[in-house]
C-alpha cells in the first residue's frame, strides 16, 4: 500500500495574533459548526478514491483546532475513519493553543486516536506574549501543559519564536532553557518573519511604496520622519479611544538575531534534543513523521479551506473563500483551485531543497530512481561549487548541508532552481 498523509485545516482562532498571516480568523459557534458539517461532507467524497493508499499520518492544524468542541472533533475523525484506510500505527497530531484546552477535549481527542499534540507557546515571557498578540500568558501555557501530560500524552511538541520585538539574548535563552526543562519530546523553533498584511508589518515592515521610493532617491530623512509621524498618529488615536498607548519595542538587531540563532542548537543539545531539520529539534525517535513526509515529498491530501495537496505528480489547492467552501465542499472538484501537473524540473528542485532541509540530507540513488538521471548530470557544477564554498558535503550516496550551509540555506536552495 502507498502511504498517504492527511492535513486537516481548522481556520478559526479566538483572536488574530499580530504577526500571523495564516488562513485563520475568529468565528462564532454557528459558523464553526457549518464548517465542520461541510468538512465532513468533503471527507465523505473521498471514499474509494484512494484504494491503494493507507493513511500514515494525520495533522489537524490551523488556526486553532482546539477551539472546536469535543463532538466536532469526533465528527471529523469519525468521517476520516469511515472513508480512509488508517494505519493502526499512524501518527495523529492536533495543534493546540493555551487557553482553549480542557480535560474533556483532551479525552475526546484521545478517544479519536490523537497521539501527538503541538502546543503554541512562542515565549515564556508574558511581555513578549503580549507583544505578539497571543491570547495566553505563560501560566496558562503551564496549565495546558499539565493537563496534556495528565491525560497521558507522551508525544508533545512546543512551538517557539525567536527575534520578537523587545527580545534580548538573555530572554531568548530563558525561553529555550525553561521550555527544554519541561522535557517535551519535540521543539519547533522559528525566527519571526514580518509578513505583509499583518499588524506587525505596519509597525516593523518595509515602508509603504511611496515612502520606499523616496528612500531609494536618498531621502532617508523623509522616510524616517514619516514612519515616526505614522506611529505618533496611531498612538494619538489609541489615546483618543481611551486606550493606554502601546509602546512598541524595536526588533532585535541583526547581530543579536544571529547569536539567538546560533545559541539555539547549542542550548537544545544540552537538553538532549537533536536538530533534524533546519527549525526542528527532537528527542531520540520523536521527529515529526508528518513533516518528514512533506520534506520527503510523500503524497498528502489537504482537507478543508485553503489546504493544499500533492497526489502523484499533481499539486492542487482548495479555495480560500469560506462561502465557496461551505457551498461546494460536497463536490471536491468545485473547491479545487490551482491544479498543476508538476513539471519534472520542479519535482527535481523540490526534491533538492525540501530534502536538504533535513539534516540527514538527500540520496543520490533516490534522485536517480525518481528521475532516471544522476544528480551530477542535472546539477552540473552546482554540487561542486557548493562543496567548494563549504556549504554542502557529499559522503558516498548522501548529500547534506554543512553547518555553514544551514546558516545560509536560502542561498543554497536558490542554486538548485532550474528554470
Ligand atoms: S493562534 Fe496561530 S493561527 Fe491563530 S492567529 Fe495566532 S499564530 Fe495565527
Amino acid at each position: 500500500m502507498k502511504e498517504l498523509e492527511l492535513y486537516v485545516h481548522i481556520p478559526f482562532c479566538i483572536r488574530k495574533c499580530a504577526y500571523c498571516d495564516f488562513l485563520s480568523a475568529p468565528a462564532d459557534e454557528v459558523s464553526r459548526q457549518k464548517y465542520v458539517d461541510a468538512m465532513v461532507q468533503e471527507i465523505r467524497c473521498y471514499k474509494n478514491r484512494f484504494p491503494g493508499h493507507q493513511v500514515s499520518t494525520i495533522f489537524v492544524g490551523g488556526g486553532t483546532p482546539t477551539i472546536l468542541l469535543p463532538g466536532q472533533i469526533q465528527a471529523v475523525f469519525k468521517a476520516i475513519r469511515e472513508n480512509f484506510r488508517i494505519d493502526p500505527e499512524a501518527e495523529i497530531t492536533i495543534e493546540a493553543n493555551p487557553g482553549t484546552v480542557t480535560e474533556e477535549k483532551l479525552l475526546a481527542w484521545k478517544a479519536a486516536g490523537v497521539n501527538r499534540i503541538s502546543i503554541g507557546l512562542q515565549s515564556v515571557r508574558d511581555e513578549e506574549l503580549q507583544m505578539l498578540g497571543r491570547i495566553h500568558d505563560y501560566q496558562q501555557f503551564l496549565d495546558t501543559w499539565k493537563l496534556v501530560r495528565q491525560a497521558g500524552m507522551k508525544n508533545v511538541n512546543i512551538d517557539l519564536i525567536s527575534a520578537v520585538p523587545g527580545q534580548t539574548l538573555q530572554s531568548w535563552r530563558e525561553t529555550l532553557r525553561t521550555t527544554a526543562e519541561l522535557g517535551p519530546e519535540h521543539l519547533s523553533v522559528y525566527s519571526l518573519i514580518v509578513e505583509e498584511g499583518t499588524p506587525f508589518y505596519e509597525r516593523y515592515g518595509d515602508a509603504p511604496e511611496e515612502i520606499r521610493s523616496e528612500h531609494m532617491q536618498g531621502r532617508t530623512e523623509g522616510r524616517v520622519s514619516q514612519k515616526k509621524f505614522r506611529e505618533e498618529e496611531a498612538a494619538a488615536q489609541e489615546e483618543a479611544a481611551g486606550l493606554k498607548p502601546m509602546v512598541y519595542p524595536p526588533l532585535p538587531d541583526e547581530e543579536t538575531e544571529r547569536l539567538m540563532y546560533e545559541e539555539t542548537e547549542k542550548i537544545l543539545e544540552e537538553y538532549g534534543y537533536a536538530r533534524y531539520e533546519i527549525s526542528n529539534y527532537a528527542k531520540p525517535g520523536a521527529a515529526c513523521r508528518h513533516n518528514m513526509g512533506y520534506w520527503q515529498r510523500k503524497e498528502y491530501l489537504g482537507i478543508g479551506l485553503g489546504s493544499s495537496s500533492l497526489i502523484g505528480k499533481m499539486r492542487f489547492c482548495h479555495t480560500s473563500d469560506m462561502e465557496i467552501y461551505l457551498a461546494c465542499a460536497g463536490v471536491p472538484e468545485k473547491i479545487c483551485e490551482e491544479k498543476q501537473l508538476l513539471p519534472v524540473k520542479e519535482e527535481m528542485e523540490e526534491f533538492m531543497f525540501l530534502g536538504l532541509r533535513m539534516m540527514c540530507g538527500v540520496r543520490k540513488s533516490e534522485f536517480f530512481r525518481l528521475f532516471g538521471m544522476t544528480m551530477e548530470q542535472v546539477y552540473t557544477g552546482v554540487l561542486e561549487k557548493l562543496e567548494k564554498q563549504g556549504l554542502l558535503v557529499t559522503r558516498d550516496d548522501i548529500v547534506r548541508l554543512t553547518k555553514k550551509g544551514i546558516d545560509i540555506s536560502n542561498y543554497v536552495f536558490e542554486q538548485f532552481l532550474l528554470s
